[in-house]
């Protein structure tokens, strides 16, 4: 990256990041991109998972919004069928709520209007008889019956994980652990900026022709890099999840639900095993490093569940982990509370040349990420004179593993290579057609093919995978990233960090110093997880 001077240089490896590297790759630009942590280290891997119209946009009138993400879940749905998934929501309406089961029933029929009936199946009304049919656990008293409709459900650190990788298919660089700590200014004009590898201390200086901020919820501080004055561009918010054991609950659907704690709305997500419970929706303006769940957000969602689902009885020991993003909203104009602020986007350009990318969602970033490649042509255009690069069809060009609609055709396959089938169809969900190679690495070697934790379907094979073709490097990044094993395990996968780690050590070379130490790292990161939840435990009595 440091070589030569390149077209663009992004700075933030979450999606919106991923997604500017790769339009712009993709229209025959130089690229590099470098992320201070992990690739989707940020908000980009805390979020709800959705790829979703957002229904609950159409309460503030976001038409607009709810129209564009529709139809972005749909391409989503095309273009990255192993990591977008179709996912039934069941809406139970009960009388005497803030929404009322009429405001639901139209609702729903506005969604589908937005999606211009072209969501995964049309909504449907269900009795109450039905509803009660369907989720037998839910609360009884009031119930008017449900609303079922069709969202998307993701990996959003796997979707991150594969714009990169589409980007760097396209020609782009891309580098996590290197943080931008200074720009270049040679003449007032942005020029590129000054990096550091966190891992290695070393510095360079790279040359851009444009540089854009893509650094979420950091967009602010980044921005002051280049002008201490730079105002504010949003108003940040934080939201968390709890994850549960799924048989506690005891439900078959996603289950949107109004929180009877404060008449928000919230989703019950069903991921294997476990459900996760969520979202808080707070304003928060402290430093995005430093997010983390409170106990009061435990508490609240724990109490909403339970609300809907009686016989759930959740308590905090319960809960087997919990995560916390910002959300990088736009500041709006006037005062709104934190579930009206926009969740649109905007591109915007310093005096000195650098180009901010801020809002959004992980359901948008194509077009977001279209939209700053835009930018980034006609500036190289009005710079050099060279002509307009075009865009690139990325509403049809898949993501890498994508290029297959039918993936039990790959179940099959690996599952006529001797693969287990609950291990064939994690490693499709996934990979999708590279689950191929996963199966080539298990036929050369047998012990790849063993879970990394008796019970998981996730293989030794992914640690192999994730090194040598995602970019893991530390511990934290296979076992949180491209696996979720810290949040899924009740032992947050401790007992998989020395193995794992030796692995690592061998395929990266790592001294006997560095092994302990990111044994250490991760294990430290898991004790503060188990303090927090036994705190919260002490701490509180959920009704
Ligand atoms: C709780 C929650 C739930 C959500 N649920 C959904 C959902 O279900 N569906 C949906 O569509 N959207 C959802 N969103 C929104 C979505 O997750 C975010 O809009 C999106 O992930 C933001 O991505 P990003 O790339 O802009 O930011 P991030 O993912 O935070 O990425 C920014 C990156 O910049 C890097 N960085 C920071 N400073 C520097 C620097 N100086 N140099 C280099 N790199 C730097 C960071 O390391 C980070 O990786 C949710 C958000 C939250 C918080």
């Amino acid at each position: 990256m440091a070589a030569a001077p390149l077209d663009l240089l992004v700075l933030g490896g979450g999606i919106t990041g991923a997604a500017v590297a790769r339009d712009a790759a993709l229209r025959g630009l130089s690229v590099g991109l470098v992320s201070k942590g992990d690739f989707a280290g940020g908000t980009s891997s805390h979020s709800s998972r959705l790829i979703h119209g957002g229904l609950r946009y159409l309460e503030h009138g976001d038409l607009r919004l709810v129209f564009e993400a529709s139809r972005e879940r749909r391409v989503l749905l095309d273009t990255a069928p192993h990591l977008v998934h179709p996912l039934a929501f069941l809406f139970p309406a009960y009388r005497g709520a803030r929404v009322a089961p009429w405001k639901i029933f139209a609702a729903l029929w506005l969604y589908d209007v937005l999606a211009a009936f072209r969501n995964v199946h049309p909504h449907r009304w269900l009795s109450r008889r039905a509803t009660r049919r369907e989720e037998p656990g839910l609360r009884e008293k009031g119930l008017a019956g449900a609303g079922r409709y069709w969202d998307a459900q993701t990996d959003d650190a796997r979707l991150t994980l594969a714009n990169l990788r589409a980007a760097a298919q396209a020609g782009a660089l891309a580098a996590n652990y290197v943080e931008a700590t200074g720009l270049s200014k040679p003449d007032g004009q942005v020029a590129g900026a000054t990096i550091r590898d966190q891992l290695t201390g070393e510095t360079w200086t790279v040359r851009a022709r444009t540089v854009v901020n893509a650094t979420g919820p950091w967009v602010d501080s980044l921005r002051r890099l280049d002008d201490p004055a730079a105002p504010p561009l949003l108003r940040p918010t934080k939201g968390v999840h709890v994850v549960v054991p799924r048989a506690r609950i005891g439900h078959t659907n996603a289950i949107t639900l109004l929180s009877p704690v404060d008449g928000r709305v919230m989703f019950i997500l069903p991921w294997g095993e476990v459900s996760y419970i969520g979202t808080t929706d707070t304003d928060d303006s402290g430093s995005p490093d430093e997010v983390r769940a409170t106990g009061e957000d435990v508490i609240y969602l724990l109490r909403s569940a339970n609300a809907v689902f009686p016989q759930a009885r959740l308590a905090p020991k319960d809960v087997i982990s919990t995560w916390a993003g910002l959300r990088p909203l736009l500041a709006p104009e006037r005062t709104l509370s934190t579930a009206q602020v926009s969740r649109e986007h905007r591109v915007v350009e310093s005096q000195s040349g650098l180009i901010t990318i801020a809002g959004g969602k992980l359901t948008t970033h194509r077009v977001m990420g279209r939209d700053v490649a835009d930018r980034v042509a006609a500036r190289l255009h009005e710079a050099d004179g060279r002509p307009l690069a075009p865009r690139p069809p990325t509403d049809r060009l898949v993501l890498p593993g994508g290029d297959i609609a039918d993936l039990e055709v790959l179940v099959e396959s690996a599952r006529g290579r001797d693969i287990p089938e609950p291990v064939a169809r994690h490693l499709v969900r996934a990979y999708g057609s590279e689950s191929a190679a996963l199966v080539n690495l298990i036929e050369r070697d047998r012990a790849l093919g063993r879970p990394i934790i008796e019970g998981h379907p996730e293989t030794w094979a992914e640690v192999v995978h994730g090194v040598e073709r995602e970019m893991a490097m530390r511990l934290t990044d296979v076992l949180i990233r491209r696996t979720h094993l810290f949040y899924e395990d009740p032992g947050h996968g401790s007992s998989a960090a020395p193995p794992v780690a030796r692995k690592m050590a061998e395929l990266l070379d790592w001294d006997q110093g560095r092994e302990t130490e990111e044994i250490a790292d991760y294990l430290s990161e898991v004790q503060r997880a188990r303090e927090f939840m036994t705190g919260v435990a002490r701490a509180s009595r959920v009704s």
